[in-house]
């Protein structure tokens, strides 16, 4: 592809330039331009939700049998499949990721797609008989037209995970990506119409959330917000559906806390540690970013977590062996090192890592080495705030009341994680621990068919599990006099 073309951008099934301003996307790992595209403009988000009301209303696509729109929905799985090493490229050059990583995401895609066709054409509604002649039966809607909002760190699992069951349910869908990684929604868009998805009843908005995403946001045939990102964000958006008594799903940001026991099996907790918060270079709402160690092991244990994040292969997201590519932009790396800067000011230690990596390769990239520090306790705060980067804070702890005290000690309430081989003190902590998802001698595991979400300010609903299609449907309740 050549990188001096400026992409078209999808309003409505109208393929054509946005008319707000031409920006470039750029690589991370270089700085380069990816790709051209000049952002919607506020005329495009009222064509592009007009269209696609008007889709909604005259495409038929409601009207179809589940069996078939979910045919059409097994098709875009099959198309994310055919097309899966182009799209894992372009989804590294969008973001940064390490290609093993970009990869996983594609066939994530895939697989919600293929998940949501199947929750389409099993659903059922349920009748219930009354006394006497009658009966009364449940069924579900679709909403019209419906607005997925996603942020930057993951973008293909990410518009897949709301693009497949708002389609599955029947509606039409108005995507806005993250301003700097526009390309995945455009190829998913492009793959749901090559499939057979009626044109109009998808667009792809990008450009800033401050403009794009409020205009769609508060425009009145938007009838939900499907939001990922930032809880400031989540909340303006909130703010604006409650004005409008409209329903929204919020997975927002993270501060999730691993508890490390002494009788955990220490190989497979360093493992577990340096991937839950070091995968994705930490740029993941899951990431397990503060950790808490029984004091008995915690020497042992944080010489072990050091020496393994120090030997983490940092470098070319194109290279299959890197599992840590660049961060997503300069800036961002900036605010990371502000936060290092503040925890160091605080008074931590930094126990590996604080700094850029040195060398050629690095220099034109936002390459960040994996951090860990110490010395520090829950309420400062570089423990309190989301870093969305690959920073631990590492902190011992002496006994169960004052770990279960630390760890819910957050606004936060996204993930967390247990290493112990004790499956009753997992279960108890387990239970007490406050999260969306609790990982215990694991992390980062995720299924399509398990409900996921926060709780607090890390969000509002879940996504996934079959009801996720539930989410972009209305509920009526009908009752019948035979
Ligand atoms: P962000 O909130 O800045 O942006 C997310 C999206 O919202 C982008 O598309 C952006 O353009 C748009 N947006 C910004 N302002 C808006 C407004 N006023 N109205 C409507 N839309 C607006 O977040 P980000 O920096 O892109 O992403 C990082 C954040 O996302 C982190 O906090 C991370 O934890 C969170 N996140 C959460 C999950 C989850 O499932 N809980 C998953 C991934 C990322």
């Amino acid at each position: 592809m050549n990188s001096n073309e400026t992409l078209p951008i999808c309003i409505a099934g109208n393929w054509r330039l946005g008319q707000g301003d031409r920006y470039a996307t750029l690589y991370p790992a270089t700085g380069e331009a990816v790709a051209w595209l000049n952002a919607a403009s506020l005329a495009d988000v009222e064509e592009a939700i007009s269209g696609a009301d008007h889709a909604f209303r005259t495409s038929g696509w409601a009207q179809r049998k589940p069996h078939e729109r979910a045919a059409v929905l097994y098709r875009v799985a099959q198309l994310i499949r055919d097309q899966a090493e182009y799209l894992a490229q372009r989804q590294r050059l969008d973001n940064g990721k390490p290609i093993t990583e970009t990869r996983a995401l594609v066939a994530s895609a895939a697989g919600t797609f293929q998940f949501f066709a199947a929750a389409c054409e099993t659903m059922e509604d349920t009748i219930t008989p009354m006394r006497g002649d009658n009966l009364t039966m449940s069924v579900y809607e679709p909403m019209g037209v419906v607005a997925a909002i996603t942020p930057w760190n993951s973008p293909i699992a990410s518009e897949a995970q709301k693009m497949a069951p708002a389609l599955a349910a029947g509606n039409a869908v108005v995507v806005k990506p993250a301003e700097v990684t526009p390309l995945m929604a455009l190829e998913l868009a492009r793959i749901c119409e090559e499939a057979g998805v009626p044109k109009g009843l998808i667009s792809v908005l990008p450009g800033k959330g401050s403009v794009i995403g409020d205009a769609i946001t508060l425009h009145p045939l938007v009838r939900r917000v499907s939001f990922t990102g930032g809880t400031t964000t989540g909340k303006h958006i909130a703010h604006i559906a409650a004005d409008k008594m409209m329903p929204v799903s919020l997975e927002l940001g993270g501060k999730s806390p691993t508890m490390v026991f002494e009788d955990a099996d220490l190989d497979h907790a360093v493992a577990g540690v340096l991937y839950g918060i070091f995968s994705s270079s930490g740029e993941s709402c899951i990431a397990g970013s503060r950790l808490f160690v029984a004091r008995g092991i915690y020497d042992n244990f944080i010489e072990r977590l050091a020496a393994g994040a120090a030997a983490l292969r940092v470098g070319d997201p194109a290279d299959e062996r890197t599992q840590l590519g660049p961060l997503i932009t300069p800036r961002h790396r900036d605010s990371i090192e502000s936060y290092v800067a503040m925890g160091v000011a605080d008074g931590g230690r930094i126990r590996t890592g604080g700094t850029r990596p040195a060398g050629a390769l690095f220099e034109r990239g936002n390459y960040y080495l994996p951090t860990i520090i110490e010395g520090l306790t829950n309420t400062q705060r570089i423990c309190q705030e989301e870093i969305f980067g690959p920073v631990l804070v590492a902190m011992p702890f002496d006994n169960e009341e004052e770990l279960i005290a630390q760890a819910n000690d957050s606004v936060y309430a996204l993930a967390a994680g247990i290493w112990t081989r004790d499956y009753k003190k997992a279960w108890r902590f387990g239970r007490a621990v406050q999260a969306g998802n609790v990982w215990i001698n694991t992390y980062k595991q995720l299924s399509i068919s398990t409900p996921f979400g926060g709780w607090r300010d890390s969000g509002l609903g879940r996504e996934k599990g079959r009801l996720g299609i539930l989410q972009y449907m209305e509920q009526k309740s009908m009752y019948w006099g035979l």
